[in-house]
């Protein structure tokens, strides 16, 4: 199963990943995560991420591209994945397609969570306060949703046209949303 998320920064990717990872028996790959790890880890690439990070800006396609097919080419991601936070960019999404194809595969659903910005940002705060990421404050998470809708919603289309695209309501209890993603999957496996 060859899986990514899609949806707004607090749309649930992370939750619901979580899920589909244990449900699937699938790596949950996090570009999110990795690049945080990177920071943390003082490694070359954490260094160069840092900055773009906590300004909620995207930091740039060869870095990341460079990253995820190092992480796509290992072998727990052989026989399948859930995609988080990556592709963020049309490059991105055409570069992974080129990058899957040359493997002879390709991604098999597209899901896109729903939520509306008021819902974002009150669950965002939330957030900040539980897990004290940097950049969850106020004036980064607003730059964060303005990158998403210039920069990813276009994602939207360029998987609908290829018939991949399952949109799911985001907002509910964590369970209910699980449940409607796996009827979207089609065969509630
Ligand atoms: P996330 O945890 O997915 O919200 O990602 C946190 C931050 O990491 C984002 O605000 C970006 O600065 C960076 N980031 C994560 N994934 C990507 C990506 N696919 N392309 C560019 N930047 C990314």
């Amino acid at each position: 199963m060859r899986l990514a998320l899609l949806g707004p920064p607090g749309s649930g990717k992370g939750t619901q990943g979580a899920v589909l990872r244990e449900h699937f028996k699938i790596p949950h790959v996090s570009s999110g995560d990795l690049l945080r790890t990177a920071v943390r880890d003082g490694t070359e690439l954490g260094r160069k991420a840092k900055a773009y990070m906590d300004a909620g800006e995207l930091v740039p396609d060869a870095l990341v591209l460079a990253m995820m097919k190092e992480r796509l080419g290992k072998p727990d991601c052989r026989s399948g994945f859930l995609l988080d936070g990556f592709p963020r960019t049309l490059a991105q999404a055409e570069s992974l397609t080129r990058m899957l194809a040359d493997d002879r595969t390709s991604l098999e659903h597209v899901i896109s969570l729903g939520v509306t910005e008021k819902e974002i940002i009150a669950r965002l705060r939330d957030r900040r306060a539980q897990e004290h990421r940097s950049d969850d404050d106020d004036g980064t998470v607003k730059q964060r949703l303005r990158v998403y809708f210039a920069e990813t919603a276009p994602l939207l289309e360029y998987y609908r046209k290829q018939g991949l695209l399952r949109e799911v309501q985001g907002i509910g209890k964590p369970d209910a949303i699980s449940v409607a993603i796996r009827a979207t999957l089609g065969n509630g496996r």
